[in-house]
């Protein structure tokens, strides 16, 4: 309990991604030269950004892009519009991004952006523009050798398309490969949009295998229905797990016999919810999370899961699709409860994992089969979790723990060949 003193109770996500590098640091017994190298952003850009709306009137937003690190190659990591984007949430994604692509062992560094903004309530020709002034806001730090963006959550491959060719027009010719999760149409990869669903599948049947327990028959909730979230219970449900309660942004849904996903994902499609879906009974968002369960995929936002909630979790195995969905304080009251916790940079590393395959392809001019991209993610992601698991056996520490200190080591390493400039 030594371990639950020293954990702040904290919202702040970037403080949650300090508090847990400071964890695998000190496990890793990490040299404090390289600490202080790798702890923090290398480079962060702050824009504001005026867009012409609809109505004729000049809307400010503001935008950010965050560099944590380029020790193991260019920064990568999403684009993320919301309204609650801050610095310190575009901090703490850019500083998992750089773990994350360390532990899938892919030669990139870390780095995120985001805008505040209510992508819900504008129109294309709005998102259209802000997508574009940011784009050419955020030019000097981004390129396919420099620092390569990629969806997040309520960014898509439309928003992918309208930053390559914002890109390439300033450059006088195309360069696909600024941008991962592009449209087939323009250099995307097959299986790059389901691919972060796909990755969270795979390290979860890895977990299902390593405590022993079938897939087929669990239960699953799943918080989120977004890309990841709706693939992740897609490919579960194939696997005959029955998927019994589901979330989005407006509501909750369940059914103790399980919600037929594939009509699910249609019927959010067509009315842009889940609430509502035949056969299901709305329930509270305090009530899905504590649902008696197997497997649990909270596939949102950050602090799903905190110290106020953690004790309600009856799920055996929690899935983070989301990034940073536990917080420190949830994270000691699972480990206290059994819990076993596949950490969001093992976890949901399948979305950049197959943006670099995208990336390959693109500076190659060399496409993939779908069958090629599944059987390179499916290694990539049985050997990530393989690795996590052995530190998690041989060292005595929580998964999450063990994820960071695989990711933090290989940064160390990195930097420490580096040497320190000039
Ligand atoms: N936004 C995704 C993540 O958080 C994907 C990033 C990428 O493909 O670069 O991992």
């Amino acid at each position: 309990m030594q371990v639950t003193e020293k954990i702040k109770a904290s919202k702040n996500p970037f403080e949650a991604a300090l508090q847990n590098f400071d964890l695998a640091a000190n496990m890793l017994e990490l040299d404090p030269n390289i600490r202080q190298i790798i702890k923090y952003p290398e480079r962060i850009l702050h824009v504001s950004l005026p867009v012409r709306m609809d109505d004729g009137h000049i809307h400010r937003f503001e935008g950010y892009r965050v560099q944590h690190s380029t020790a193991r190659g260019p920064a990568k990591g999403g684009i993320r519009f919301h309204p609650n984007v801050t610095l310190d949430e575009v901090k703490a994604l850019a500083t998992w991004m750089t773990w994350k692509c360390a532990v899938v062992n892919i030669p990139y560094g870390g780095g995120k952006g985001g805008v505040t903004c209510s992508p819900k309530e504008m129109s294309q020709g709005e998102l259209e523009r802000m997508t574009r002034r940011y784009a050419a806001s955020i030019l000097p730090l981004i390129g396919p050798e420099q620092d390569i963006p990629a969806p997040d959550v309520y960014t898509n491959s439309q928003t992918m398309a309208w930053i390559m060719d914002t890109y390439s027009m300033t450059k006088g010719y195309p360069i696909p490969g600024v941008v991962t999760g592009k449209p087939i149409a323009l250099g995307g990869s097959l299986g790059r949009n389901e691919a972060t669903g796909r990755g969270v599948y795979y390290t979860t049947l890895s977990a299902a295998e390593h405590l022993g327990v079938p897939v087929k028959g669990a239960k699953v909730v799943v918080q989120g229905f977004g890309n990841a979230g709706s693939i992740a219970a897609q490919l579960l449900h194939g696997a005959e797990a029955c998927v019994i309660g589901v979330s989005d942004s407006r509501g909750c849904i369940y059914n103790r016999n399980g919600l037929d996903v594939p009509k699910l994902i249609t019927y959010k499609e067509k009315t842009g919810q889940v609430l509502g879906f035949p056969g299901a009974e709305e329930i509270r968002p305090d009530e899905l999370l504590g649902l008696e369960c197997g497997i649990l995929i909270p596939a949102a936002l950050e602090n799903a899961i905190d110290g106020d909630n953690a004790r309600t979790i009856k799920a055996k195995i929690v899935g983070e699709a989301a990034n940073g969905p536990v917080t420190p304080e949830g994270d000691l009251i699972l480990e206290d409860k059994g819990v076993f916790l596949i950490p969001d940079i093992l976890c949901n590393a399948g979305g950049v994992t197959v943006s670099y395959f995208e990336w390959v392809q693109d500076e190659q001019h060399l496409f993939w089969e779908a069958a090629d991209v599944y059987n390179r993610l499916e290694r990539v992601m049985k050997t990530s979790f393989a690795e996590v698991l052995k530190i998690h056996l041989d060292r005595k520490v929580s998964m999450r723990i063990a994820a960071n200190m695989l990711g933090v080591g290989r940064v160390g390493e990195a930097v420490k060949l580096r040497g320190l400039y000039p």
